[in-house]
């Protein structure tokens, strides 16, 4: 149900275990940070003291070892266990021994992230709560083809064939030739990735934005909304630009989909932070998947929200009830964030390598959350994110403009980054406009590479 603690032992890397530390100081609780063999050796500064060794480079034997990092939660004493992002943060069986060892999992129930796992429970949930949901049964394909064209007639063409274990499985089909074969591949792709040949069939939306709702919630049965984010700034599906509010959106239909997601989470007995993720077109929302977690672009929601979500996870986790009153009204001014990432700017291939010299800017409206600084060594081990450069600012046009600002106040030597992109984006007529489609990015970079 929650209890009282005193250490969190932060089961992550990077930047968000530097993000979860502050917060965890903030709060008068003990962090216990853990490093990777590689991560030890990439600091500043390396040498004596620093964060606990926990493993190997290898993500496998270090930061999704649960052994490893349940003994360190053991011999440092610390009480409950933050995941960050990524690596064990929406693993179920994970929040299942952590509570088991006696300790807090800073995050939703097993049961919750399991439902969410599972992208037909999940969007049975979400039907179930009056979410609305891309068209098409939530229920696994049948085997037999006649009955798949069927259930695809009945969409409308195009549809898109998902696994029911997530993304990696992925296929859109366009007319009813090309049913059985995109049918067996996708099965086949997903018995591969995840072990289950399960598939779901939805309508394929052709020019839709990325648009998520942040969530917050106790373990009383109290849960809000806090905010919308426009994520449609995408490369092969990894976000690279986001903002908030999602521009554009109409208050009262915000309101109406953040009840949903508000109630949906009540409904799977949710707590802590969760997103609920959305397709936008047409002026219509319709859920893809949610996550069980904090996310890389929580920050944006923090300025415009006027709430610090860790603060709130760790809360929950404590048991503490949620004053959902706090949350009312609308979104303070507009944030963007720009990932910026080790990476060869034509490419996109990571660049790992030394920070000869780092400066990030200041001022005004800028948060630049990072775990990097001169000298520090960025790892081919894990992914390449070093900073996260964010801006506020009273009006989406000012924030533009910060961004713009903030960027050429940048510089990162030694390492070849994607700050160019970042700078190209925001100088995109439509981007600036605001509302671009998600695969906005990847066409002006196929028109002009
Ligand atoms: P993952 O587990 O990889 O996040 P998602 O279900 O969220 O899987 O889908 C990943 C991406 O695939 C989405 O961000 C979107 O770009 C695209 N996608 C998924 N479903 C649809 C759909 N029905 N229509 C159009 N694009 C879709």
């Amino acid at each position: 149900m929650g209890a009282p603690f005193t250490s969190v032992l932060i089961a992550n890397r990077g930047e968000i275990a530097v993000r979860v530390e502050r917060a965890c100081l903030e709060l008068g609780l003990r962090p216990v940070l853990i490093a990777s063999e590689a991560d030890r050796a990439g600091r500043a500064t390396p040498g004596e003291g620093g964060p606990l060794a926990i493993g190997p480079s290898a993500p496998g034997r270090s930061y999704l070892n649960q052994a490893a990092i349940l003994l360190a939660a053991r011999v440092t004493g610390a009480e409950a266990v933050h995941p960050g992002y990524g690596f064990l943060s929406e693993n179920a069986d994970f929040a299942e021994a952590v509570e088991a060892a006696g300790l807090t999992f800073v995050g939703p129930p097993a049961a919750a992230i399991r439902i969410m796992g599972d992208k037909i429970a999940a969007k049975r949930a979400m039907m179930a709560a009056g979410v609305p949901c891309v068209p098409g049964p939530g229920e696994p394909l049948p085997e037999d083809a006649a009955a798949v064209r069927a259930i695809a007639e009945e969409i409308g063409y195009p549809v898109i064939v998902k696994a029911a274990g997530g993304g990696r499985g992925m296929r859109v089909v366009r007319e009813s030739a090309e049913v059985a074969d995109a049918i067996a591949i996708t099965r086949e792709e997903a018995r591969r990735a995840f072990g289950r040949p399960e598939l779901y069939m939805e309508k394929f939306l052709e020019h839709p934005r990325h648009v998520e709702f942040q969530v917050l919630c106790d373990n009383h049965g109290n849960a809000v909304w806090v905010g919308h984010r426009d994520c449609s700034v995408q490369r092969r599906h990894q976000k690279v630009v986001e903002e908030a509010p999602a521009p554009g959106i109409a208050p009262a239909l915000a309101e109406r989909i953040g009840a949903r997601c508000a109630e949906a989470c009540r409904q799977i007995g949710y707590r802590g932070v969760g997103t609920f993720e959305f397709l936008y077109e047409n002026g219509e929302f319709y859920f893809i998947e949610m996550n069980t977690r904090l996310q890389v672009e929580h920050p944006v929601t923090e300025m415009t929200a006027g709430v610090d979500l860790v603060h709130e996870q760790l809360r929950a986790a404590q048991g503490a009830v949620l004053e959902t009153a706090r949350f009312a009204g609308e979104a303070r001014g507009h944030a963007f964030e720009c990932r910026i990432n080790a990476e060869d700017p034509t490419t996109f291939v990571a660049a790992p390598g030394r920070i000869a010299a780092v400066h990030f800017p200041s001022g005004p409206g800028i948060r630049v959350d990072t775990h990097v600084s001169a000298g520090y060594r960025v790892s081919p081990y894990y992914d390449s994110l070093i900073a996260k450069l964010i801006v506020h600012a009273p009006t989406r046009a000012d924030a533009i403009r910060r961004m713009q600002v903030a960027l050429s106040a940048t510089r990162i030597d030694g390492i070849a980054t994607n700050l160019a992109l970042h700078e190209r984006i925001f100088a995109d007529p439509d981007f600036v406009r605001g509302g671009v489609d998600i695969h906005h990015l990847e066409k002006r970079l196929r028109e002009e590479p």
